[in-house]
């Protein structure tokens, strides 16, 4: 499931390159990085490093694992990509013209459920607000089974009964 994108200005890879311009070293932005920006943005999904590398493969990029993991951290530096932490995986996902959201994890079929919550969105701005405390971001995953899991696990119990 995905939600509506959010209107921005600039393309995902003009916004790189100018995060990478304003370094105090200023550094090249490189074919390959070029390559990843604009495959991560060609769809939106909630991916780690290993799973970019096969998919970027896949589709005949070589792209080396050292780059990858580089550009990863450095598109979550300039506000382009979101970490996920997911159990021991760290996961990441577009941040850059996409909404604030929440997720919903499917522990049997893996399915990632994207949800929005304003209710959710001012308990966290309250709870900062009580401690003083400047949030850059949070993590929040509700873990169980969603509904087409629920409903075979249901079915399988009945065939299991009969
Ligand atoms: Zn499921
Ligand atoms: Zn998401």
């Amino acid at each position: 499931m995905q939600l509506p994108a959010v209107a921005v200005s600039q393309s995902p890879e003009d916004k790189f390159r100018e995060y990478l311009a304003s370094r105090s070293r200023a550094q090249r932005f490189t074919d390959q990085q070029r390559d990843m920006v604009r495959f991560i943005f060609s769809q939106h999904h909630h991916f780690d490093a290993d799973q970019l590398i096969d998919d970027m493969k896949k589709a005949g990029f070589g792209v080396s694992r050292a780059t990858v993991y580089r550009t990863l951290a450095k598109l979550v530096d300039a506000g382009l990509l979101r970490r996920l932490e997911l159990g021991p995986r760290m996961y990441y996902e577009h941040d850059y013209g996409y909404p604030q959201h929440e997720h919903l994890q499917c522990g049997q079929c893996g399915k990632m459920i994207e949800f929005q919550s304003p209710a959710i969105e001012a308990a966290i701005e309250e709870v900062c607000r009580q401690h003083q405390f400047h949030a850059t971001g949070h993590t929040f995953i509700i873990r169980g089974a969603c509904a087409e899991c629920n409903r075979a696990r249901v079915l399988k119990r009945r065939l299991d009964l009969i």
